[in-house]
């Protein structure tokens, strides 16, 4: 277990390092702004839809923590090629993944590489920097700002 805790740390130590898929994208059709004033972390998420509510392209920018910078990397680059549904499911997973009780198994399937933030459920003031990116991510999915496209 140690190991993998070390290997968690090095991952979101990476990811906040050089942060995947960062830089504003303003020709992006979708965007929202998310502020987590806890921890003073602020991100933007673009977004670019295809057919059928897919993300086909996303990115973020903005200034925070360790945390909430890797989780906004991490997550842009697990998201891309996926639909808004599941989307969606994958919130709830990872939701799921950062407040389960700490004692509890770490391993939450289908999340991949998110799975390095399950440590954080041990540190419950850090969840808000976790999920900040995510819950961006929804407003931005909610909020068209392209001309209204029919259901
Ligand atoms: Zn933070």
């Amino acid at each position: 277990m140690d190991d993998l805790r070390e290997l968690y740390q090095a991952t979101i130590l990476d990811h906040n390092k050089s942060p995947r898929n960062f830089g504003a994208k303003p020709e992006c059709s979708h965007r929202a702004d998310g502020y987590n004033p806890i921890c003073g972390d602020k991100l933007t998420v673009f977004l670019a839809l295809g057919d059928g509510d897919r993300v086909e392209d996303v990115s973020f920018e903005g200034v925070g923590c360790a945390i909430s910078t890797a989780s906004a990397s991490l997550m842009t680059e697990f998201v891309k090629g996926k639909t808004a549904a599941e989307v969606e499911k994958d919130f709830k997973s990872f939701h799921e993944l950062v407040t389960g009780p700490p004692a509890e198994t770490l391993d939450v399937p289908g999340l991949g590489k998110l799975a390095v933030f399950s440590g954080v459920r041990e540190y419950p003031m850090r969840v808000k920097c976790a999920t900040l990116c995510w819950h961006t991510l929804r407003a931005a999915l909610e909020g068209d700002e392209q001309p209204a496209k029919t259901e």
